[in-house]
């Protein structure tokens, strides 16, 4: 079965920076599923996958514009230090989760000073060029609850 739109792919990955370095990687994890053609994954991934075979194996180059996208200035933001009353040890590089309406975000503390903290909204890995490695470890119809999810149940997906 070849990967096409709404199908069910499962896989092992592993993702390097410009600078070889491993970035993250399903190892010791369990593999991803998502569901193919429905935005789950970056596009750069999707738009490559599409036509790929259970057992391939294969690596893909993915630009920032067609992955977390470029880096954005007006996501750099100024917030009051009181906001982060909760976190212990603030310190500039930490990266800490924010809950928004649907989803959690991840930003980056920048700067701080004693009444303000500069944080980054921006995807961590917005900007970098990335290096896919993935190996297709099945390919499958989607159940009807899938579709009608948008999610991918069992491994490597939900479990609900
Ligand atoms: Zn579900």
């Amino acid at each position: 079965m070849t990967v096409s739109q709404n199908l069910v792919v499962t896989m092992n990955y592993s993702v390097k920076d410009e600078d070889g370095k491993i970035i993250d990687s399903s190892e010791g994890h369990e593999p991803l599923s998502f569901i193919q053609g429905t935005g789950s994954i970056i596009p750069g991934l999707e738009r490559e996958i599409l036509g790929k075979r259970k057992g391939d194996k294969f690596t893909i180059r993915v630009l920032p514009e067609d992955g977390y996208g470029p880096v954005d200035p007006s996501l750099v933001e100024i917030v009051p230090r009181a906001q982060f009353a909760g976190v212990k040890n603030l310190a500039v590089g930490m990266q800490l989760q924010a809950q928004t309406d649907d989803d959690t975000m991840v930003v980056t503390v920048v700067s701080l000073s004693e009444d303000e903290v500069t944080v980054d909204e921006n995807h961590p890995l917005a900007g970098k060029t990335l290096d896919f490695e993935l190996e297709l470890l099945d390919v499958r119809d989607a159940t009807a609850e899938e579709l009608q999810h948008g999610h991918v149940h069992g491994i490597g997906g939900h479990h609900h």
